[in-house]
């Protein structure tokens, strides 16, 4: 079976090798306030920034998952009647809006379509110090475009800018320096085994955690933060994941040339859907189609026939997600796909549309 669905993804060809090793080197066993543990995320923070060009003053963070770094921010950056504005134009960038709401009473949302991106300018941001905003957003394949990061950048030099790229980062180059929190798990672009995530702040980010000072979390940012000053965590934290995480990078080309396969690979299964017909892709606007996760659109019958028949014949697709769940479905475009599975689903893919017809 090879998955294409775009979370929790088809891992690295290469974990058991990993993790025989992680296993074989006593590291699953160690204390996280121990010398190796320290040891291993200081390599691990040193190949991120290599692997990822992460610039050299953003701090990064190990948390459990995306959606936890929601409350995090939330919880250390916000607090009560805190303010965030909240630009979404799908089902998990609206979850972040909603559970920001819960807990801050403030957040609210500003939602756009699959077609048009709002003018930066237009944000009512006045009395906003965060802007959330989903890089990738996964439930209906569509992302914002790198010059946007930079026009929102330049248009709000003084709020500070959270990105939701669990769906981009690993798999995309990141514009680091337009947004000062970005946050994703690591079961999509990774290419590993849900269960952690990794919050990269920039200097302002982590400025703004200091002067909050919010201590009441046991997972607030402000002893996130310290603890990494230390090469520690303050929770005993996922160090099979952290290991892996840094093996499977230690193995990985130079970001850009990543970005270049996968914006590759993409270009390509436009072509190819061109070409087969039955399905479009659901986002009308090439500017803002996701290059990682691809969502296509088309008779609700045929795609749960389609989902069906590539079952059984070893390929996972992706389902429609929200308000999309039964009129599309989702490929994901990760690195950790080779070449060879995708040409084995499209040659199944182009047998099954040239049969309907
Ligand atoms: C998958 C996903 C999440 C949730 O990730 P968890 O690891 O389950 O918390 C959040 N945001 C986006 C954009 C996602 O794709």
């Amino acid at each position: 079976m090879i998955s294409f669905y775009p979370g929790p993804s088809k891992v690295w060809d290469r974990l058991p090798v990993y993790m025989q090793d992680a296993w074989q080197s006593g590291m699953l066993s160690v204390n996280h306030r121990s010398p190796q543990f320290a040891r291993l995320w200081q390599d691990l923070v040193l190949e991120l920034h290599l692997k990822l060009h992460i610039p050299p003053d953003y701090q990064i963070l190990p948390f459990s998952s995306a959606t936890e770094c929601w409350e995090v921010i939330a919880q250390s950056l916000l607090g009560p009647a805190g303010q965030s504005l909240h630009l979404y134009n799908g089902a998990f960038g609206e979850k972040w809006q909603e559970y920001t709401l819960r807990l801050t009473g403030a957040a609210q949302g500003y939602p756009f379509g699959l077609d048009q991106l709002p003018h930066p300018q237009q944000l009512p941001l006045q009395d906003s110090p965060l802007l959330a905003l989903t890089h990738n957003e996964t439930s209906n394949g569509t992302a914002l475009p790198d010059a946007y990061m930079e026009q929102l950048r330049q248009a709000w030099p003084e709020v500070l800018i959270a990105a939701d790229a669990t769906s981009s980062m690993a798999a995309l180059a990141l514009p680091w320096h337009a947004a000062d929190l970005w946050f994703a798990s690591v079961q999509k672009g990774f290419g590993l085994p849900a269960g952690l995530a990794l919050l990269i702040c920039s200097p302002r980010a982590v400025a703004a955690a200091e002067k909050r000072g919010e201590n009441s979390h046991y997972n607030s940012l402000l002893f996130s933060l310290e603890n990494a000053r230390k090469q520690q965590t303050t929770h005993t934290p996922n160090v099979l994941g952290l290991y892996l995480l840094w093996r499977s990078l230690k193995d990985r080309p130079p970001m850009a040339e990543t970005d270049r396969l996968i914006r590759h690979r993409h270009r390509q299964w436009l072509q190819f859907w061109q070409e087969v017909g039955v399905f479009t892709p659901l986002c009308p606007a090439p500017v803002l189609q996701s290059p990682s996760v691809l969502a296509l659109q088309g008779g609700k019958e045929a795609i749960s026939s389609l989902k069906q028949a590539a079952l059984e014949r070893g390929f996972y697709l992706g389902n429609g997600y929200g308000r999309w769940k039964e009129s599309s479905f989702r490929i994901a475009n990760f690195p950790a796909l080779t070449d060879s599975d995708i040409d084995q689903l499209q040659a199944f893919l182009r047998e099954w549309c040239a049969a309907r017809g």
